[in-house]
């Protein structure tokens, strides 16, 4: 067991990355552990970054701008916090997250980190830890950047975290296309076209995504089609202004709160059905909800000790 006073917000952000590895590890480990509900439910409630998910096929350059993105804000001085998740590791293996750790970071700059997850079995899917590690990030770094490295699920997966999606489609590739078709897939709040650099074929495909959006979108919803290149730093300045401009909306009329009480609890959906299936679910029922205001991860544990409290033959 993790000593409880190492998993004080507080001793997590006075405690630079090591502090922060232990205090993940055991996010892990024992999450039902009081001391990491406590820490957990303590960082719900102290949140401040704008949670920023990046989606888009393998290739398509999501690293790269991840890096870019970061170490702009790092030279203004904004601290970042960054987890990859590979929605499709339970496939591959985690293969896809293997080479990430090329992420070009200073190992003592506290306010940059990096942290990679995998689904790999896990019985609850990614969620199960990547909501727990969001929550805590948000609560100590400025911006948080999730990354979905693998293929298949990752908008859904991206969604269930992030304040702020973002799809990033690659030139000449037909994603669009491919997006149109879909139909079912989460639209995002923001499409990039990634390598602006690669000239007509960016344009196109910025033409082809615009096209795309105005067929799929709900009346009086509007997605910027940005087109960016990470390797010249075009569009940059747009892309960071159009999130700015996002998370501005999402701080007017309540949307932000209403977000992150939805991705809370469909947390808490989750787990009751992975441990419970759906009759847990069906008994939880009220439950489910979350009031205004309450965190989600002593809730939980209380309400799985109900359940568990039910499933006992009388
Ligand atoms: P990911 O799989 O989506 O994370 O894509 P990566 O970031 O690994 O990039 C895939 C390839 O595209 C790499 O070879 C990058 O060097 C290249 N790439 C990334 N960004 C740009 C860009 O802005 N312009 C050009 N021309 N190439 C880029």
């Amino acid at each position: 067991m993790t000593d409880a006073s190492e998993l004080r917000l507080g001793a997590i952000a006075a405690g630079g990355k090591r502090a922060i590895a232990r205090a993940l590890a055991a996010i892990e480990r024992e999450r039902e552990s009081p001391a990491v509900e406590a820490l957990l439910d303590e960082a719900y409630r102290s949140a401040r970054a704008h949670v920023i998910g990046i989606t888009g096929p393998p290739g398509v350059g999501k690293s790269t701008l991840v890096n870019v993105m970061a170490a702009r804000w790092r030279a203004a001085a904004i601290t970042v916090g960054i987890i990859a998740v590979d929605p499709s590791s339970r496939v591959s293996g985690g293969a896809l997250l293997g080479d990430r750790t090329r992420l070009a970071s200073d190992p003592a700059d506290s306010g940059l980190y990096f942290r990679s997850l995998a689904a790999r079995g896990r019985l609850g899917g990614l969620a199960d830890l990547a909501f727990p590690a969001v929550v805590l990030f948000r609560a100590l770094f400025d911006r948080v950047l999730v990354e979905s490295v693998g293929v298949g699920q990752s908008e859904a997966e991206i969604t269930a975290v992030a304040d702020t999606v973002m799809l990033c489609v690659q030139p000449g590739s037909g994603d669009s296309l491919q997006f149109m078709k879909a139909g079912i897939m989460e639209i995002p709040h923001l499409a990039v076209v990634t390598k602006a650099d690669v000239g007509a074929a960016a344009r196109r495909a910025e033409a082809d995504i615009k096209g795309a959006l105005s067929l799929a979108m709900p009346m009086g919803r509007a997605v910027d089609v940005l087109g960016i290149s990470a390797t010249s730093g075009d569009g940059l300045e747009r892309l960071d202004q159009a999130l700015e401009a996002h998370w501005q909306h999402l701080g007017s009329h309540d949307r932000l709160e209403t977000g992150r009480q939805q991705q809370a609890e469909s947390w808490l959906r989750d787990l009751v059905r992975t441990e419970y299936g759906r009759r847990g679910e069906e008994a939880a029922s009220v439950s489910l909800r979350l009031p205004r205001g309450v965190a989600p991860f002593g809730h939980a544990e209380r309400l799985l000790a109900s359940l568990e409290l039910r499933r006992l033959p009388l």
